[in-house]
């Protein structure tokens, strides 16, 4: 079943990539929440290209994977959830929940150490924001957050399913809650309750520091309403909000390079 589950992992991940992926562009082409900044075609390529390149990046420097490395695990009996003998089901929905929080904790980490957030703005420079947003992170911190991840794995005994299902849950949330889509207020209302919806998450991508600095939740929303940086609408509203940050606003450097060495940049 595992090895099963392994050998399909890419064509699942890139499957459902590539599904989500064209039904966000899609939707938010037809429904769009905010006129956009710049025209589709120079951002799309810098985000996309940035994207693809971390991750032939991480294949090339990374000896395995989340899922292979969680696999080793399992069969170290290392781990929390490895020496509890809890039904599967259950092990699964608990260690995704969990990372979930992690990744909550580490993006509010981002945030506030100087070093970390010149490497977080690459994703806070977008002056648009649609579905290829969710892939505009710089290597080095899709890198250390792969640390992070190999850690957590390893500490709580997180299984390979588990692995797998939040991986392809957060990339296709990510996708999701970036894009430039008018969902109707009531239907996110609803939504809201439960997970991060576009309306949530663009208030974290205003200019207002305020505002940058809330609504840090990637998939479930609870966690910003416990540790209340939650904020329901940004001040401007949607439509005349602004995105990005105040420094950079040059709409020109948007190619794979400036986007990689933007972090080594002065402000
Ligand atoms: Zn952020
Ligand atoms: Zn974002």
């Amino acid at each position: 079943m595992i090895d099963m589950m392994l050998t399909a992992e890419p064509a699942l991940r890139l499957g459902t990539f590539l599904i989500l992926f064209t039904l966000c562009a899609l939707l938010e082409a037809y429904f769009p929440r905010r006129d956009r900044e710049q025209p589709r075609k120079a951002r799309w390529w810098g985000n996309l290209s940035l994207s693809a390149f971390n991750t032939l990046l991480l294949r090339l420097l990374l000896p395995l994977s989340a899922t292979e490395f969680a696999l080793y695990c399992a069969d170290q009996h290392w781990g929390l959830l490895n020496l509890l003998n809890w039904w599967h089901g259950l092990e699964i929905l608990v260690a995704i929940v969990i990372m979930d929080l992690i990744i909550y904790a580490q993006h509010v980490l981002f945030h506030h150490n100087a070093l970390l957030w010149r490497l977080h703005r690459v994703h806070h420079t977008d002056i648009d924001l649609d579905v290829t947003s969710a892939a505009r992170f710089h290597p080095i911190e899709i890198g250390l957050s792969m640390l992070i991840k190999f850690s957590a794995i390893a500490l709580l005994g997180i299984s390979p399913v588990a692995v797998i299902l939040f991986e392809v849950i957060l990339n296709g949330m990510a996708m999701f809650n970036h894009s430039n889509l008018r969902l109707p207020l009531a239907i996110d209302a609803i939504l809201r309750n439960m997970i991060v919806t576009p309306d949530f998450h663009r208030v974290h991508h205003s200019i207002n520091p305020k505002e940058t600095n809330s609504n840090y939740g990637f998939n479930l929303s609870v966690w910003d309403r416990i540790f209340q940086t939650y904020r329901p609408q940004p001040v401007q509203g949607h439509d005349h909000m602004i995105l990005g940050l105040e420094q950079h606003r040059e709409t020109q450097k948007t190619s794979l390079k400036a986007l990689l060495i933007q972090p080594f940049r002065a402000e």
